[in-house]
């Protein structure tokens, strides 16, 4: 959550400092703020508000110079207002920071700070930092770095920071701790961003910072430090997404973009996990994966994720126990490392987050790793703070995904757990060769089937239209199609704010049924064939209650036909994989009632992209 910026370099920072943030916004804020350097001096202009505002300002009265930070704020401590946002500087206003993240013995510092006569701006904790360090460089611990480095060793807690000090003007220091930063150098100068698009116009050549590392930026190259100081030689990493990928080209939303990316993010995750058998029949196989008696003699498998990618988790349970007949333990994240959970060295360990950064899947995979667990990391970052930590990682090639409410990311995710599951089912023995042969077969065609599910927008777009305006609305399916409805309820009130909820459609009559009126819209699923007696019969109690209905299914629409407002008909695949598909026009619905409600899909409220804090 929050973008930082860095530039130094041969051109004006505030534009490139703008610009820069600007493709941070997705990660939500509440308010931007630069201090670029001129002359040995710091100016700051910050604001509550969007970036189009602060970039206003600076049109009518610019701030010059070729070296600056900036800054979206996602407020933890102070509420959003002009004096809480970033930067925040010293009180001769001679070094100035910005901070993604939480200083959590922030009271401490504070306290001790105004013992010693300092005066606060702002009620954030990041501004201690500020203070501490101008605390050390005054009081002769010596250079700014050295001052930054004293200064580290005081804050509990996470951190992404960029310094700059106006007796340093040649440079800015940055380094991370459990927030993400990355640093490259381009033609125009040296750069720190808190994600990869940022960056993307500029260079290509980056250094994904590790926690405790410190980059410091000159115009013409960038110097890596450890934690005491010592210099790291390493290579950067090459980015080889195309710009594009992280525009918006002629869709309105990034969210409508990445909704119809999904037929290539899937072939992304599909395709180079299809090789050739000897008999030359397609079969699965990870490069990443070697499967070995461990995978043979595994006793459980323990996945661990938050949001959308626990529902993609709960997919896995399913896929896991149908193909490859383990049983699955799925957790959220956030709950796992605060019960006691069970550790054997025979069950085979996953998470899953897209970003890679997600505070409470990494600390659920580190409490793996403690008690001496291999890690498998399903991500879609490379670089991140997940795919270094994991033991192994599996990429879920989905590109870039800006908008908050994860899509592709899904999709993706899904894709490579049914692969997984089907290539141990496999080798342990429970899929003979001519199911194999035919869950490959559908497999292989689900990005065609949904591009033709995307051809068909317009009966959800219509449709949202008549509902949009419903103050519940539920989705219930079985099997399969139950975690699905979990993502669909998910998506609903990110983006539309409506009050959803999921529901197995067997719990119906345990409760939720006492729900359902005529102000109430319920959205089945219903894709398992040998379930659908059973849906239809539950379409049924919904509808004689007055509630209006859309079905998504494969087959048998004349039953649906009478007892339901609407149908969208889905391509057929094996009733397994049909969530890589059923949730599509639930993707499309979110998104369409949100567009008519007026809220910009891109940027929810309260939500932020990548959860970087617990
Ligand atoms: N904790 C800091 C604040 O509330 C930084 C928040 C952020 O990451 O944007 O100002």
């Amino acid at each position: 959550m929050c973008g930082i910026t860095g530039y130094i370099g041969n051109e004006e920072a505030s534009p490139i400092l703008i610009q820069t943030l600007k493709k941070l916004e997705y990660r939500g804020y509440d308010s931007a703020g630069i201090a670029v350097m001129r002359n040995g001096k710091i100016f700051v202009r910050k604001m509550k508000g969007r970036i189009n505002s602060l970039e206003e300002t600076l049109l009518e009265n610019p701030l010059n110079g070729q070296s600056g930070i900036g800054h979206t704020r996602w407020a933890t401590h102070g509420e959003p207002s002009d004096a809480n946002s970033h930067p925040h500087t010293d009180s001769g206003g001679n070094i100035a920071i910005v901070h993604n993240g939480i200083i959590e013995n922030y009271v401490k510092l504070k306290q001790s700070l105004q013992s010693r006569g300092v005066v606060f701006q702002s009620d954030t904790d990041t501004e201690v930092i500020v203070h501490i360090i101008n605390y050390f460089y005054r009081s002769g611990e010596g250079a700014l770095l050295q001052a930054v480095m004293e200064t580290l060793k005081l804050l509990n807690g996470s951190y992404a920071l960029a310094v700059v000090c106006s007796d340093y003007p040649d440079r800015i220091i940055a380094v991370r701790k459990d927030s993400p930063l990355i640093a490259g150098c381009g033609a125009a100068g040296s750069f720190i961003a808190s994600d990869v698009p940022a960056l993307l116009e500029y260079t290509r050549d980056v250094y994904f910072l590790n926690n405790g590392e410190i980059a410091v930026l000159y115009e013409d190259h960038i110097e890596l430090r450890g934690n005491d100081g010592e210099v790291i030689l390493r290579e950067t990493a090459r980015i080889d997404w195309d710009a594009g990928s992280a525009e918006k080209n002629n869709f309105p939303h990034f969210m409508l973009k990445e909704i119809f990316e999904q037929p290539k993010a899937m072939e992304n995750a599909l395709l180079p996990r299809l090789k050739k058998s000897a008999l030359n029949n397609p079969v699965v196989d990870f490069d990443e994966i070697k499967l070995d008696e461990s995978w043979a003699a595994a006793r459980r498998i323990v996945i661990a994720a938050c949001g959308t990618a626990y529902n993609a988790a709960v997919i896995g349970k399913y896929a896991f126990e149908h193909f490859a007949r383990i049983p699955v333990a799925v957790d959220l994240a956030s709950e796992y490392r605060y019960r006691n959970p069970i550790f054997d060295k025979r069950d085979i360990f996953i998470v899953i987050s897209q970003s890679g950064e997600t505070a409470d899947t990494l600390a659920a995979a580190r409490l793996m790793k403690q008690n001496g667990a291999r890690v498998i990391a399903v991500t879609n970052a490379p670089g991140s703070t997940l795919s270094r930590e994991a033991d192994v990682v599996v990429y879920t090639y989905a590109g870039p995904e800006i908008a908050v409410a994860s899509t592709k990311a899904f999709t993706s995710q899904m894709m490579c757990v049914y692969l997984l599951a089907l290539e141990l089912g496999r080798f342990r023995g429970h899929i003979a060769d001519e199911p194999y042969k035919k869950y490959i077969t559908a497999l292989s065609a689900i990005p065609a089937q949904a591009r033709r599910i995307l051809d068909k927008k317009e009966i959800i777009q219509r449709f949202a239209a008549r509902q949009y305006n419903k103050t519940k609305m539920f989705f219930m399916g079985r099997q399969f199609d139950y975690p699905v409805s979990m993502e669909s309820a998910l998506k609903l009130k990110e983006i539309s704010y409506t009050h959803s909820e999921a529901f197995a459609a067997g719990e119906l009559k345990h409760g939720p049924i006492a729900l359902i009126d005529d102000g109430t819209l319920v959205i089945a699923f219903a894709t398992q064939k040998e379930l659908f007696e059973k849906m239809i019969s539950n379409i049924r109690e919904v509808s004689s209650r007055g509630a209006s209905s859309l079905v998504i299914t494969c087959d048998r629409v004349d039953s649906f036909n009478t007892i339901t407002d609407e149908i969208f008909t889905l391509p057929k695949t094996e009733d397994c994989f049909s969530p890589l598909l059923s949730v599509i026009p639930a993707q499309l619905f979110s998104y369409y009632c949100a567009v008519q409600r007026g809220n910009d899909p891109d940027k929810p409220r309260n939500l932020a992209k990548s959860v970087t804090v617990e």
